[in-house]
């Protein structure tokens, strides 16, 4: 074993320090194990219930009226994430355009939308308006308050309290920090607010961006009382192998409304053509547990390398996992730069490039990332990326197995100590 690892460059050093953290995770991983285990019978168990066939993998083209394939994923979905419907589509670009379809097809002129976790994830903020933005919600009419966090991190009840009123129509609560330095919610945390909005507005409808969340717990938000759940199919339950798209699961009119904007006023859901990637959605939200299970391994064996070479790193080394987004702060620019191209020599697709800091569109600094994924831009696939400036944190995620999570990281510690950041 430690002489293929020399192979891919790994030093008998670092193959070490990292066989003893891994040995230290055992228990940790046993619970990993379990979670997936249960959420793979989750699975099963709706796709046996819908009477998943060979004739659901066809290919429809055109409007894609009566698509078996299609109308039957989404019933999965929605059995697996106990919803009364789900839109599953390839049609949806992405997470963001997921969030906005699921906005716009809910809110109306004159309404307000409230986030009481904090300023939401970069992307939302030309969706909402809070940059001005050409066809924003705020174009629209649609008004925008937000509660900001306490700051240990926890829910400001007195403020949301006051927040909410007879123009709070939609609620938005994000999972996942994203790239943020708040905590990720538990389910259980998000269920908590949640009650707590629907006593003071019992007719709101609460939204949860689930982004990097699904099937890292046993339960989701849609069990704990969300009318409207939505992700995306490039991170976790498209498994790795969904090539596009996004989902947006819940009470039926919330989806209906959502389905107005995917395509339009009368025709909702009945369209959309699947032109064949039916079969990857399905093997892919197949194994999504699975590989939520490795990135999940991936994510810890992160924290505790780097914690214990005295790095802070966010979740830290024993806190339960609410998402697969691990943060460590590196402190150098260098640090940042020799992590990410660890992590990208590591990759089964482009491990021969060399990522560089760039000035990315939408950004105040430069950023740095790595990605060597079969679906571009997938982040259920190993990637890091981090902005290059202070405190140079890098966010790191995914692994479509937990063995090639393992090596992107020893790879990343062989470069910082090939560098001299670190010494073992
Ligand atoms: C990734 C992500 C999004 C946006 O998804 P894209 O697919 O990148 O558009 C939104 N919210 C959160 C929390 C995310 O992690």
């Amino acid at each position: 074993m430690k002489e293929l690892y020399a192979q891919l460059g790994i030093s008998s050093a670092v193959y070490d320090f990292g066989k003893t953290v891994e040995d230290s995770l055992k228990e940790r991983f046993e619970k990993f194990d379990k979670t997936a285990e249960y959420n793979q019978m989750k699975v099963i168990h709706a796709m046996q219930k819908n009477r998943v066939s060979e004739a659901c993998f066809g290919a429809s083209s055109g409007y894609g009226y009566n698509d078996l394939g299609r109308e039957t994923l989404e019933q999965v979905y929605a059995d697996t994430f106990h919803t009364e419907a789900c839109l599953v589509r390839p049609q949806i670009t992405c997470g963001t355009h997921a969030l906005a379809i699921a906005l716009f097809g809910n809110l109306r002129p004159g309404d307000e939308l409230l986030s009481p976790v904090g300023k939401p994830y970069d992307t939302l903020e030309e969706v909402i308006g809070i940059r001005p933005s050409n066809g924003s919600l705020a174009e629209y009419g649609v008004k925008y308050r937000q509660v900001d966090l306490l700051e240990d991190g926890t829910f400001d009840y007195e403020n949301i309290r006051k927040a909410v009123n007879e123009k709070t129509k939609l609620v938005t609560i994000q999972r996942s920090k994203g790239y943020q330095t708040r905590p990720s919610f538990s389910v259980k945390q998000i269920g908590e607010l949640i009650s707590f909005v629907k006593k003071i507005k019992p007719d709101v409808i609460c939204m949860v961006d689930n982004c990097y969340g699904e099937f890292v717990d046993t339960i989701e938000p849609s069990d704990v009382g969300a009318d409207i759940m939505v992700g995306s199919l490039i991170k976790n339950p498209g498994g790795g192998l969904a090539p596009i798209g996004g989902y947006i699961a819940g009470r039926k009119d919330c989806v209906e409304n959502a389905s107005y904007r995917m395509t339009c006023p009368g025709l909702g859901m009945e369209v959309g053509a699947t032109l064949g990637v039916n079969r990857s959605l399905y093997q892919g939200f197949f194994l999504a547990p699975m590989i939520t299970k490795g990135a999940l391994k991936g994510a810890v064996f992160a924290a505790n390398i780097y914690e214990k070479l005295g790095f802070p790193v966010v979740p830290n080394s024993t806190e339960p996992r609410q998402d697969i987004i691990q943060a460590v702060t590196l402190g150098t620019p260098e640090g940042l730069v020799a992590f990410c191209q660890g992590i990208q020599a590591a990759a089964p697709v482009d491990s021969f490039v060399t990522p560089e800091p760039w000035d990315m569109p939408g950004y105040d600094s430069q950023v740095i990332m790595a990605a060597g994924a079969f679906i571009q831009g997938s982040s259920i696939e190993l990637s890091a990326d981090g902005p290059m400036k202070p405190p140079y944190a890098v966010y790191f995620q995914g692994g479509l197995t937990w063995e090639h999570a393992k090596l992107g990281i020893l790879k990343s510690l062989q470069y910082m100590v090939d560098k001299e950041l670190v010494s073992l």
